[in-house]
């Protein structure tokens, strides 16, 4: 089926601002980044190196469409870092996918993975399209395809994609399964690791599904015990209704919280008697969008961002908190299930408000713990239970929680750059130890 052909299951949403005009993601990133170096006094050597990534590989692609007729598509893998492991990170599917937002995503997994002390680097990719607008048969070939574009560019032990926007369990399957089949027969079963976040059954670990969700979770948990908060009957609205989003809902309100008002790509909605997370999601996994439920009233972006409510999840892309954003939410926490989607200058203004922000790379990592233990059993050939997986998970997170809160404390700076520092601070340690070749 070619793009033409077909309709997107929803509208785009009303007032977003198209990602291309938000400014350059990568020097965003750039700008946090270097105010916990200079917090750190990072080496200058050092600095130099990570202000770039190592690799930034782009491919243009052909792909046959169902009508027979030939569509080129660009991909791209950016790596970033790996003193500390292979590269990690991502393959997103998006219409606006550009080389800065990789760059800019590539970066935050280095400083993720060295935060959580998880021997992987930084790597980010994906297509620019929409992978919304393809039939499934599409959608295997263009990404059989750009596996195999970018050939040995990836690998078990150099660089090891995972789902992002866009992508799922089954584009991972499919990732897989092209690099083992072209790797040769005799090592096929010994590069299931080349990807993480496939499905269980073709060698993905028990509870990555609901990892991030999970992690988003279990920091807010922390959080409520820390400032004496109960979570009981507390209203929560969240922003992307996808892998994060909805787990991050229906844990929560495991939990107590009530999820007031919820937004996706297709709109936003909200009821103030709560709005039921499963049902949502069963909604959501037929029309597409959360906009067409029918237990909450449809609202506006502004409406939303305007809600009472105690927590706020961005779960949907980088940029979406900007200052008209952060003037208008009620909020006291914000938790970054997204990468970057709060602007610099709207966390000064949260912070000014007193409002808490649990930075994303602390928060949404657990996606890439539990792609690390994923990794870690396709390489043993073992598999480990739900319960062990997410218990690993919980211990991990809280962890790193604690260790972040105390340096925040001690270095009297906000969580963010905290954070940012203990994962420059580990890297520095690492490059200084193993000098640079030659
Ligand atoms: P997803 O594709 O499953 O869901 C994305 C959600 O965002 C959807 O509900 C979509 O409708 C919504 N959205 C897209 N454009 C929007 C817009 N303009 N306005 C409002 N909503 C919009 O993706 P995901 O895997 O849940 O990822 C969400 C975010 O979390 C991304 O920033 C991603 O990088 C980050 N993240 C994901 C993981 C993971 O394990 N999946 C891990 C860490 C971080």
């Amino acid at each position: 089926m070619t793009q033409d052909a077909k309709a997107s299951p929803a509208k785009p949403a009303e007032t977003t601002t198209s990602l291309k005009d938000r400014g350059n993601l990568f020097e965003i990133a750039m700008r946090q980044i270097e105010k916990a170096a200079k917090l750190v006094k990072l080496d200058r050597d050092v600095w130099e190196i990570l202000q770039q990534p190592k690799n930034e590989i782009l491919v243009n692609f052909p792909v046959r469409m169902d009508d027979g007729k030939i569509q080129l598509f660009k991909g791209y893998r950016v790596q970033h870092n790996n003193i500390m492991g292979p590269y990690k990170g991502g393959m997103r599917y998006h219409p606006e996918a550009n080389l800065d937002e990789m760059k800019a995503l590539a970066a935050w997994m280095t400083y993720k993975s060295a935060l959580h002390e998880i021997p992987f680097g930084g790597g980010k990719g994906g297509i620019k399209f929409d992978p919304t607008k393809h039939s499934k048969s599409e959608l295997e070939r263009i990404t059989r395809r750009f596996t195999h574009a970018l050939g040995t560019n990836i690998g078990p032990s150099w660089d090891i994609p995972a789902p992002d926007v866009g992508s799922n369990e089954q584009t991972m399957v499919w990732m897989m399964d092209t690099y083992a089949n072209v790797v040769g027969s005799s090592e096929r079963h010994m590069v299931s690791g080349v990807v993480t976040g496939k499905s269980v059954t073709a060698g993905g670990s028990y509870g990555r599904r609901e990892a991030t969700g999970a992690g988003v979770m279990h920091c807010i948990v922390q959080w409520a015990k820390d400032n004496n908060f109960n979570l009981d009957g507390c209203h929560v609205i969240i922003q992307g209704f996808g892998n994060v989003g909805s787990f991050a809902a229906r844990l929560l309100a495991q939990k107590g919280a009530v999820i007031v008002g919820v937004g996706d790509h297709g709109g936003y909605i909200a009821n103030p008697e709560g709005i039921n997370p499963h049902k949502l999601s069963e909604h959501v996994s037929k029309a597409g969008t959360v906009a067409t439920y029918k237990g909450a009233a449809k609202i506006t972006r502004d409406e939303f961002f305007a809600l009472d409510c105690a927590i706020f999840v961005p779960a949907a892309l980088e940029l979406e908190l900007g200052v008209k954003e952060a003037k208008a939410l009620k909020a006291q926490l914000v938790v970054e299930g997204a990468n970057g989607p709060t602007y610099p200058e709207a966390e000064d203004i949260l912070l000014e408000k007193g409002v808490s922000v649990i930075p994303d790379i602390l928060c949404n990592s657990g996606g890439v713990i539990v792609s690390y233990y994923e990794w870690l059993q396709n390489k043993r050939s073992e598999r480990w239970d739900h319960a062990d997986v997410l218990e690993r998970l919980e211990t991990r997170m809280t962890r790193t929680y604690h260790d972040v809160s105390q340096y925040a404390t001690k270095h009297k700076c906000d969580w963010r750059t905290a954070s940012y520092a203990m994962g420059l601070e580990r890297i520095e340690r690492c490059y200084k130890e193993r000098g640079i070749f030659p």
